[in-house]
């Protein structure tokens, strides 16, 4: 679309307009910018998005469910760029990002618990991705902290995880460092924009821009920190099935512990007592010990999901010069470096066809509703800001 070295296209005009500054947005503007682009990023709030709330499991197998073979394709090939790409932003940045390669284990509390964990880890093992059954005496081995109930587990070693919290702030340092520049105001109309390229990476808020398939699929997330200023008493990202619960703790270096997730089709940022006491629940059923750390913060944030749960990746259809890279739901994290990368490609002209994005274009989910589109659609923007925070 535009070529690899900066286009005169007048003293105003940047080569790439970025319309949203989370992670996707950012780590897009960061590789326009070091292949020498002139790029803005449009975001009255950035990294206020799903990624402020986000674990940051890096979790291709653990994520792996039925019926989603395209989609675990490309999360395994982004978790593959993962080290990769952590250490070129720590090189460009010397932030540390929290990027942690323990690995993953998932747990099943009871009998029936681990029925339904083995089913996917039947089919995870099906698709030749490395999940390997422990038997309770070595899941306690690589986890002292487990309950003694919890009955058996599996170990994903390629599933790590990263601190959003840290990741969003770097990808935003090492675009600006490349000379990416934020315009720190919503865009309402993608006509607003001269580009030569605009990429719609904004999360919820591409819906109402380019009239596709995006809704806010509302997660509530807890987050504990160990005693003292101490690490938790456990190393790996722990996802378990405790009493039909789906939960997930995310252990950090600096003592905090994340507990997750609900998932809800609804779009309001409420923390509900009762979400609280089922996270609560199945956490301290795996792993007794974080009764005993304190609760700083509750939060609930929007994942941008999508019909098949798969991004939208590629050419808004009907409209040259405009690109998505949104509707990244529950994965938007792991899969930052592959969209990074793609669209990318795409903005440069670079790579001709690529076979990855095919299952992920724009244009699978047919026409766009009558009237909706660059020059039709608003954005009624509201930055993501009501967190209840404790402490
Ligand atoms: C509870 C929860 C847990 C999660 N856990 C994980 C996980 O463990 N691993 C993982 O990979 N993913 C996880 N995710 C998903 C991940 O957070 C998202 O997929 C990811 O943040 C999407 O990135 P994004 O940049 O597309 O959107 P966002 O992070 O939502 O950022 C969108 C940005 O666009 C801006 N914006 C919106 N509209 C406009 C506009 N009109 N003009 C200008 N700017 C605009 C917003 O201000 C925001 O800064 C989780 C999400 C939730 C909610």
């Amino acid at each position: 679309m535009v070529t690899g070295e900066s286009v005169d296209t007048g003293p105003t005009q940047p080569d790439v307009a970025v319309v949203g500054g989370g992670p996707i947005g950012w780590a897009i503007a960061w590789r326009c910018a070091t292949r020498g682009l002139r790029v803005v990023v449009h975001d009255p709030a950035p990294g206020s998005g799903a990624s402020q709330v986000a674990a940051g499991m890096l979790a291709p197998v653990a994520e792996a469910y039925f019926g989603e073979r395209e989609l675990t394709g490309l999360l395994t090939e982004s978790a593959s760029r993962w080290p990769g790409f952590a250490a070129e932003l720590t090189e460009a940045t010397g932030v540390d990002i929290g990027y942690r390669t323990e690995g993953t284990l998932m747990v099943g509390l009871t009998a029936d618990d681990l029925a339904e964990a083995r089913r996917l880890w039947a089919y995870q093992q099906g698709l030749g991705l490395p999940v390997t059954p422990l038997r309770p005496s070595q899941l306690r081995e690589r986890e002292p902290a487990l309950a003694p109930r919890v009955r058996g587990g599996a170990l994903a070693a390629t599933d790590h995880q990263v601190d959003p919290r840290r990741l969003v702030p770097a990808l935003r340092l090492a675009a600006e460092r490349a000379g990416a520049v934020l315009v720190a105001e919503p865009v309402r109309w993608l006509s607003e924009i001269t580009a030569g390229v605009t990429v719609v990476a904004a999360g919820c808020g591409a819906a109402a821009l380019t009239g596709l398939p995006v809704r806010p699929v509302k997660g509530q997330v807890l987050r504990l920190r160990a005693p003292d200023g101490a690490p938790p008493g456990f190393r790996h990202v722990i996802r378990g099935y405790a009493d039909g619960e789906h939960v997930y703790l995310v252990p950090r270096e600096c003592g905090e512990v994340v507990v997750g997730a609900t998932v809800e089709e609804r779009s309001d940022l409420e923390v509900s007592a009762g979400a609280v006491l089922r996270l609560l629940r199945a956490a301290v059923d795996l792993l007794p010990e974080i009764a005993e750390y304190d609760l700083v913060e509750t939060t609930a944030g929007l994942r941008p999901g999508t019909p098949d749960n798969a991004p939208i990746l590629g050419p808004l259809p009907g409209h040259p010069g405009v690109l998505v890279a949104a509707g990244h739901h529950r994965h938007g994290i792991v899969l930052t470096p592959v969209t990074a990368d793609l669209i990318t490609d795409l903005v440069t002209g670079g790579g001709g066809p690529e076979p990855l994005l095919a299952p992920f274009r724009p244009d699978r989910f047919g026409d766009l509703p009558g009237g909706v589109g660059v020059t039709a659609t608003g954005s009624t923007f509201q930055p993501a800001t009501e967190v209840d925070t404790w402490n």
